[in-house]
């Protein structure tokens, strides 16, 4: 099932939370959805999800649109909404058969039993939601979304509060369904996609800044590459400037200095003719490769 997201803009009164976005996801991928708190990823979800209208702009599941034909569409997407509201007074298992009966699914019974074991609720199902821990409390929620079997799941911060041994639990378990299904996940935290996550899809101010795989992104939005370079005496900072590409240059202590430049070519070798050129020896310099975390905040940053 792919999901076609095309010129979609949603204005919230004079704000607009998304402007012109555009972004295709091809069946069977996981793609993370990343951005700062305010972005426009709750937003955009449940645009896909069928919750909210855009303001402007279509968006198709396996290329039937989403306006002309909601109620169809919606069957093919399970939706775990930010903060996963849920009935708290509500049986874990009294709640998905509920669930089960708005989807007007047959055999209710046994697809509520495969879902609790399949999220591992077995041992739950006969408590309240509002008694569970939150670890489990996002198992029903992944358990709501997927009971009526859709083939694409659009998951919002599915870890956010959990704690370190529930994140990887809850990632194991998007992993293990993700094999058959198309899936849109948010977050904010950067090690979840370098986890789980095809592709990466990166929005600021409610618009796409980076779309690509997991690998390539990095190297695709760095901006700027960082040297650190000792010397065998201290350059004079003006002279520095001056290699071409040079963005800035800062003593950090004595004969050791981090230069920044431009990403369009390695800027080693210029450091390296640099200091013959002015009777200088390079006694060690490194290239610092920024984490894709480094990146991503570089990107956002205001
Ligand atoms: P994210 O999920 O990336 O944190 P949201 O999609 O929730 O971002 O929000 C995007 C922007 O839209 C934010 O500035 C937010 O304040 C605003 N916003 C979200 N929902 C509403 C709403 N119902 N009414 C008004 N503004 C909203
Ligand atoms: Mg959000």
């Amino acid at each position: 099932m792919s999901i076609e997201v095309k010129n979609v803009t949603k204005k919230y009164g004079k704000q607009k939370a998304l402007n012109n976005v555009s972004l295709t996801i091809n069946t069977g991928e996981v793609v993370g959805f990343l951005g700062p708190n305010g972005a426009g990823k709750s937003t955009m979800m449940k645009i896909i999800a069928g919750y909210i209208p855009p303001t402007n702009g279509e968006v198709s599941i396996e290329g039937i649109n989403l306006l002309d034909e909601k109620t169809d569409v919606r069957e093919l997407i399970g939706y775990l909404p930010e903060n996963n509201p849920l009935y708290l007074d509500m049986y874990v298992k009294e709640y998905l058969t509920f669930v089960a009966g708005v989807y007007k699914l047959p055999n209710i019974k046994q697809k509520v039993n495969n879902m609790i074991e399949k999220t591992g609720l077995t041992l739950e199902q006969n408590k309240k939601i509002g008694a569970l821990s939150k670890g489990f409390r996002q198992r029903v929620g992944l358990a709501q979304a997927l009971i009526h079997d859709p083939k694409v799941l659009i998951l919002d911060e599915p870890t956010s509060g959990l704690d370190p041994n529930q994140i990887v639990e809850i990632r194991n378990l998007i992993s293990e369904i993700g094999k058959e299904k198309t899936i849109l996940l948010s977050t904010h935290i950067m090690q979840e996609v370098e986890a789980i996550c095809d592709k990466i899809i990166i929005i600021n101010h409610g618009e796409i800044i980076a779309n690509d795989q997991a690998a390539n992104i990095q190297t695709k939005i760095e901006k700027n590459q960082v040297i650190t370079v000792e010397f065998n005496q201290d350059p004079n900072e003006k002279s520095l400037l001056k290699i071409k590409g040079v963005l800035k240059a800062k003593k950090v202590k004595t004969n050791h200095w981090i230069i920044e430049a431009t990403n369009k070519k390695d800027i080693r070798q210029d450091i390296f003719d640099f200091a013959v050129a002015n009777k200088l020896s390079v006694l060690s310099m490194q290239k610092k490769e920024k984490t894709l975390e480094e990146a991503f905040q570089e990107l956002t940053k205001e």
